[in-house]
Parts: structure tokens; C-alpha cells; sequence
């Protein structure tokens, strides 16, 4: 069993001053596969001192300077896919079809696109007798989920260094080895000390203390509504600057005349990858009444096709949930779905038949929901789709809008235009039509509760840069 008692610290690995360890879970066998340091305040205050003394010069480097690093970051990432997804599928669950084509694929997609971008981006524009500098933030806070856990890091981390700030990451406690594994990468990309810095821990003391730290100039996270809130007062009271990528209850209106056959089965996919614990998942699928048992009968076919099993093995496409915390979760929606009037069509709270370790969840569709139900106002973070009938166009976009959260979308119909002036009246930051492919330059955030700020692409750069006027 691997066992980490170090921190990656102003260039190399420390000790922890803590002393504690955390425990590291296979979410499919329940078993203990490594310990990493339980960090502490104490770990936090010497990061950030470490990416603050580091800060002044790293923001002062050219363009050409950062990117010989981040291309050597970009080159590591693509060396090591397959220890990535065996990583990812060992501490977090994703079968290794999804995390060699997403997990792995992914980080190494957004980190070349930061050494394209890097090396056209113009950090100086002049307007009138002035000179305008786009000038790092300074000093960052990256506190980072486990759904997908170097995705998430290499969205906040590389465009942060692109900018020339200096980080400070604390991964989830779930997934700490991939976030190792990346902080090795860095080492050998040859970034100066105290650039990049990685601490381990608990959330409630690693990830408030640094969140709070007078050091820290902005804070990039993304998890919970709940602890976003808490990030952005805190940061209120200390004037950072922060980014939050929040929780969503996306919808996927489907308008007559679209094709439902292929837009149920792209929503079955999309709401049970990863074991439904994405943030822009479409956990609510809004047909007309007309067309509602079709669509029932659709996904229940489709749900089918996601049993869950070993995430090891190449036949399967849905893993287990990351935790015991996050399966109970789930199970708890899923029964609060039933009591409140929900049809189960399949699924249910219950172990999925043959798995009785492991935190697995049944795929699940639950239909006659209506818009109030917790279940279609709560983010559940799990294989759950709650279909949803509506009377008319006017009544879809009154369900799509009708929740706290504004992160994604999905409208079917049988022409562009029809769907994209839908998607214009969506509160969403991002909607894809008939099936729209992600596109990793496109801006990535949320409206309402769904978060601030955006991830990805140029957008994604400028989060992390500040702006300085000088006059001639
Ligand atoms: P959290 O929001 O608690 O965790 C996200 C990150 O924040 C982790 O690194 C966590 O550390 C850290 N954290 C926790 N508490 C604090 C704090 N007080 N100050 C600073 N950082 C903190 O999410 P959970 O893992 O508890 O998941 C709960 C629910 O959140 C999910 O069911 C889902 O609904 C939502 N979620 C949404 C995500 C998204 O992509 N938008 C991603 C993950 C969760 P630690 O891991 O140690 O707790």
C-alpha cells in the first residue's frame, strides 16, 4: 500500500507538518489502497508563503518563459494517460473506458489548448495615450472536487500558470493520487520553487484555512453550493477575487417535432456517465405531454445499458459512487423521489443485484415528477433521471428555469433556430442543441447558484488575470 507523508512544497516534497494521515478508498472494493498527510494550517501557511514568494517573479516572466514549462507539463500529462485513468478508476470508481476517453483525455486536451492559447494571447493592448497590462492575479487557491478529479485541477491550475500567478491546490480527500501524480509532472516540468504547491487534507481545515489565508489573492473552486457560499463570504471579508464552479440540475427539453428517440438515449448517457456525479449532468428530461410514455419507455431501454460493474474491466460503463457518504446520499434522494408521488420505472434505492461491496447504485429513472419535488430541485449527484411532462413551450422554459441552479442545458428540436431561441431564455451558462459536442475552448460556468466566473478557454485565462492602466 502506498503511503504519503509529504507535501509538495516551494519545489520539493516535505514532510507534513501535521503528522496525520487520510485514508484512500477503492470506491468499487471498499478496500484501503494508500494514505496521503492529513494536512494542517500549519501546511497551509507555508504554501501559500512558499507561492507568495515565488509570485513577483514568476508574474514578471515573458510569455516565452512560462510556456517552455507548461509545454513540458502538456508533454507529461500525454506520457503518463494510462497511469492517469488507472489512477483515476482506482481512488474515484470511473470505469477505464471513461477515464482513458474522458478522465486522462480530457486534462490533456484543456492543458494543450493553455499552451496554444499562451502563446498567442497579448498581454498589453494600448487605447488612446494609454497602455493596458493584463497582469496575473497573484496568488491562487485551487480547491478541487473528485468527479473529475485532474480535469478539475488542470482547468484551474494551467490557465492560473499561463496567467503567471503561483498556486496553492488542495484536491478532494477522495482523490488525492492523481493530484500527486500531477504535482509530479510539475516537478519535472521544471517550473521555479513555490510556483506550484499541493496540500493535502481535509476540506473543513485545509481547504477553509487556505480559502481564508490574507496570502491568497483569488480562489478558484468547484464543489458544492453550500461550501461556494462559505468560500465567497469569507472572501468577501478578505476582497479576493473568486471563481466558483457550483452544482447544477440541468434540463434536457426535448421540443415536438425533435427526434426522441435519439434524444432520450443521449440523455441516458449523458445523466449515467461517470455514475451520474458530473455538475452539468441533464438530471431532468422535459418532454411534452403528448409524447411523455414514449419517452418513459426510451429511457428505461436506455437505462438498461448501464449496469453497474467492476470498473476495471473494459465491458463496463458505469462504476461505482466515489464514497459510502455519496452513495447514501443518492439512495436518499431516490427513496424521498418515491415517497413524494415519482413512478420508479427502474432502479431504486436498493444494492444493484451480484454487488454487495462496493458503493454502486442502480441506474434509475423515476417518471411522473413534478417540477417541485426534491428530486427535481436538488442537485443528487448520482445515476437518477427525473422525467418531466410539460403542457407547452412556455411551461418547458418555466420548468428549465424553475430551479436555484443555472449551470447547463440540453433543447431537441427539429430545427437550429427553434432551439437556439429556447436556449436563448435558458438561465444556463452553457446549452447544447440536438446533441452539440463539448467543445473545451467554449467558456464553462454557471448562472444563479450554479457559480461565477468561467473555466476553459480564453475565458478561463482572463479569470486569473487583473487589469493595469499606465499613462503616456
Ligand atoms: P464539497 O463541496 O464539500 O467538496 C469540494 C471540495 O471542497 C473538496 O476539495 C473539499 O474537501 C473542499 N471543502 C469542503 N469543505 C470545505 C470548506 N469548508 N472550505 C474549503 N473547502 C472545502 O463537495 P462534497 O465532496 O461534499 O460533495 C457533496 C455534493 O456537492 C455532491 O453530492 C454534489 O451535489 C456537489 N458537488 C458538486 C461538484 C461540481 O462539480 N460542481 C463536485 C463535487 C460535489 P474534502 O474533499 O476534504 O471534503
Amino acid at each position: 500500500m502506498q503511503q504519503h507523508a509529504d507535501q509538495y512544497i516551494g519545489g520539493g516534497w516535505r514532510p507534513s507538518l501535521g503528522g496525520g494521515a487520510l485514508e484512500v478508498r477503492n470506491p468499487a472494493t471498499e478496500e484501503v489502497i494508500a494514505t496521503v498527510a492529513a494536512g494542517t494550517a500549519a501546511d497551509v501557511d507555508a504554501a501559500v508563503a512558499a507561492a507568495r514568494a515565488a509570485a513577483r517573479d514568476w508574474g514578471l516572466t515573458s510569455r516565452e518563459e512560462r510556456l517552455a514549462p507548461l509545454t513540458r507539463l502538456r508533454d507529461g500529462l500525454a506520457a503518463r494517460q494510462q497511469e492517469i485513468a488507472e489512477t483515476i478508476v482506482a481512488e474515484q470508481g470511473s470505469p477505464i473506458g471513461f477515464a482513458t476517453g474522458v478522465q486522462a483525455a480530457l486534462p490533456l486536451l484543456v492543458a494543450s489548448s493553455y499552451v496554444e492559447l499562451l502563446a498567442g494571447y497579448e498581454f498589453q493592448e494600448k487605447i488612446g495615450n494609454s497602455t493596458v497590462y493584463a497582469e496575473p492575479a497573484g496568488v491562487v487557491a485551487a480547491i478541487t472536487p473528485w468527479n473529475y478529479p485532474l480535469h478539475q485541477v488542470v482547468a484551474k491550475v494551467l490557465p492560473a500558470l499561463a496567467a503567471g500567478c503561483t498556486v496553492v491546490l488542495k484536491p478532494a480527500e477522495d482523490t488525492p493520487l492523481v493530484a500527486r501524480l500531477f504535482a509530479e509532472l510539475v516537478d519535472q516540468a521544471g517550473f521555479p520553487a513555490g510556483v506550484f504547491n499541493l496540500v493535502t487534507g481535509v476540506g473543513s481545515e485545509v481547504g477553509a484555512a487556505l480559502a481564508a489565508h490574507p496570502g491568497v489573492d483569488l480562489v478558484s473552486f468547484t464543489g458544492s453550493t453550500a461550501v461556494g457560499r462559505s468560500i465567497a463570504e469569507h472572501a468577501g471579508r478578505g476582497i479576493k477575487k473568486v471563481a466558483l464552479e457550483l452544482g447544477g440540475k440541468s434540463a434536457n427539453v426535448v421540443l415536438p417535432g425533435a427526434d426522441l428517440g435519439r434524444a432520450v438515449n443521449v440523455n441516458a448517457a449523458n445523466v449515467f456517465a461517470n455514475s451520474g456525479q458530473t455538475c452539468t449532468a441533464w438530471t431532468r428530461l422535459l418532454v411534452h405531454q403528448d409524447q411523455y410514455e414514449e419517452a418513459v419507455a426510451i429511457a428505461a431501454k436506455a437505462a438498461a445499458k448501464y449496469q453497474p460493474g467492476d470498473p476495471s474491466s473494459a465491458e463496463t460503463r458505469m462504476g461505482p459512487l466515489v464514497s459510502a457518504k455519496q452513495r447514501e446520499r443518492v439512495r436518499g434522494y431516490i427513496r424521498a423521489g418515491v415517497e413524494q408521488g415519482a413512478r420508479l420505472v427502474v432502479g431504486g434505492a436498493e444494492a444493484p443485484d451480484g454487488l454487495p461491496t462496493g458503493y454502486y447504485v442502480q441506474p434509475t429513472v423515476l417518471a411522473d415528477v413534478t417540477p417541485e419535488m426534491t428530486v427535481a430541485q436538488e442537485e443528487i449527484f448520482g445515476p437518477v433521471l427525473s422525467i418531466i411532462a410539460y403542457r407547452d413551450e412556455d411551461h418547458a422554459l418555466e420548468i428549465a428555469n424553475g430551479t436555484e441552479y443555472g449551470l447547463a442545458g440540453g433543447v431537441w428540436a427539429a430545427d437550429e433556430a427553434t432551439a437556439a431561441a429556447f436556449a436563448r431564455r435558458m438561465d444556463a451558462g452553457q446549452v447544447d442543441i440536438n446533441g452539440g459536442r463539448f467543445n473545451p475552448l467554449a467558456p464553462f460556468g454557471g448562472y444563479k447558484s450554479s457559480g461565477v466566473g468561467r473555466e476553459l478557454g480564453r475565458h478561463g485565462l482572463e479569470e486569473f488575470l487583473q487589469t493595469k492602466s499606465i499613462q503616456f
